[in-house]
């Protein structure tokens, strides 16, 4: 009998992990507290899989040689702390699947930008060639991607829950996007744990491996010079120079690694936005140090089209634009579109609050919003922040009527804006289930 395996979660990483450890020999079980998806259900079953739902039997977990607990299960969970009690190790879906591939791994985390820059990343080397999967926190998990096939290059997007369960996990190439204050609730508010578990995907690295991170951050630049890494650093920056990382100068991206020096103009850049500027530096030189041809870079930047409910443009009516950025579930990621808006804005914003602070938004709503329309159970605290801040404020409780609203409110050259910094769960399943509702009310306006 092989070791046994015990997953504790069966969304993607769970099921995943499950059919990689049955194909490596693992006697294997899956225990989920609560219901199983039914597209889950199967996929078990498929794989004639044990599991179990809406609980943990003990027994069949407490015997295990090792777990693959799901990042969405707290550390605290009981059955956690009585495995990590009983000393039987815990790990994540990425430190299994990352022991059965020799591929090369670009590793993608930050606060904001990793779906994007991940997926720009991916279709450079897709465009210039590579066989290259994209996967983890997005898409298929990783585990899958290892099981399905022999990818040589892995694109995978990480969170930090995910970060939190790795031991030996070491990319060739790693990028922090940046770093502001997010999911605090799952790291006892502290942000220097938080901080602190972003910067586990450099902890394995040596110096033949590349750290890519965002040089303007405060957060990143103070922990890096307490803490030294061993891998090569390559920042970027859009408001300084560097020696070596990308920077801009005279409206052009400049990314200079040891070998290679890469210029863009950044007119033809197809992703707007000055975070978007960033994701494009940190994809390019990721492409960069893969080998892929400038030319190939370059073409590829013009026709990347962005990612569905990130600053995606839906219609233009009457000559106004409606914008969808529903995955903006927090305010850092709404400053970066608020800041990117060009004309008077209509702001759809509110949800579920996960201990906002709205200060850093006040001279950009001053400056740009001509009318909030909130769409949320609990509004409150938008209100104290913004009341006094725009002429109109108007409360909602479907996407529908806020659609409606701000169709009303918004005349030709203005921007009707969904960036809710805020999490969707109070009126919507998910934050993709309030953009589709959003661009659904807008195409029948
Ligand atoms: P993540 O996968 O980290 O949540 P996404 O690429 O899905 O990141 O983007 C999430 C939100 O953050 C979107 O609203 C997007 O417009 C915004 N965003 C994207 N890149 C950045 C960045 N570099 N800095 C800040 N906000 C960003």
């Amino acid at each position: 009998m092989g070791k046994r395996l015990v997953i504790l979660g069966a969304g993607e990483s769970g099921v995943g992990t499950a059919i990689l450890g049955k194909q490596k020999g693992f006697e294997v079980f899956v225990s989920d507290f609560g219901k199983i998806k039914e597209t889950y259900k199967q996929v078990l079953l498929h794989h004639e899989l044990e599991w179990e739902e809406e609980g943990h039997s003990e027994a069949k977990i407490m015997n295990a040689d090792v777990v693959m607990k799901s990042p969405g299960i707290k550390d605290e969970a009981p059955v956690v702390l009585q495995l990590k009690k009983a000393g039987i190790p815990v790990i994540s879906e990425i430190e299994f699947a990352a022991q059965y591939t020799k591929a090369t791994m670009v590793g993608i985390t930050g606060s904001n930008g990793k779906t994007t820059t991940a997926t720009l990343t991916h279709y450079l080397l897709e465009q210039g060639g590579l066989n290259v999967a994209l996967g983890g926190n997005i898409g298929k998990s990783f585990a899958q991607l290892v099981a399905e096939g022999n990818y040589e290059n892995y694109v995978l997007e990480i969170s930090s829950f995910q970060l939190d369960g790795i031991e030996s996990f070491k990319p060739h190439i790693a990028v922090l996007t940046n770093i502001s204050p997010d999911h605090l609730d799952r790291y006892h508010y502290d942000m220097n744990e938080y901080i602190a578990s972003k910067f586990r995907i450099t902890m394995n690295q040596g110096p033949e491996d590349y750290f890519i991170y965002d040089a303007d951050n405060e957060f990143i630049n103070t922990w890096l010079s307490n803490h030294p890494i061993a891998a090569q650093k390559l920042p970027f920056s859009i408001e300084k120079k560097l020696e070596k990382g990308a920077y801009l100068e005279n409206k052009q991206i400049i990314i200079k690694t040891e070998h290679n020096t890469f210029t863009m103009p950044i007119s033809t850049l197809a992703l707007s936005g000055n975070h978007n500027l960033k994701n494009a530096m940190a994809a390019s030189t990721v492409a960069t140090l893969l080998r892929i041809r400038k030319d190939t870079i370059r073409q590829s930047m013009e026709h990347f089209q962005g990612v569905e409910h990130r600053l995606e443009n839906v219609l233009k009516i009457n000559n106004v634009l409606y914008i969808n950025d529903s995955k903006a579930t927090n305010v850092n990621a709404t400053y970066y579109a608020l800041e990117s808006m060009e004309g008077p804005t209509v702001w759809l914003v509110g949800g579920v609050d996960k201990g906002n602070d709205y200060t850093e938004l006040l001279p950009l709503v001053n400056e740009k919003v001509k009318a909030i329309i909130c769409v949320g159970v609990d509004n409150d605290k938008i209100i104290n922040a913004f009341g006094n801040v725009v002429d109109m404020l108007v409360q909602t409780e479907s996407m529908q009527d806020a659609v409606q609203v701000a169709y009303r409110l918004s005349e030709k050259g203005d921007t009707v804006l969904l960036s809710p910094a805020c999490a969707s769960f109070d009126l919507f399943e998910n934050y993709e289930d309030r953009g589709r509702q959003f661009k659904n009310a807008v195409r029948n306006l």
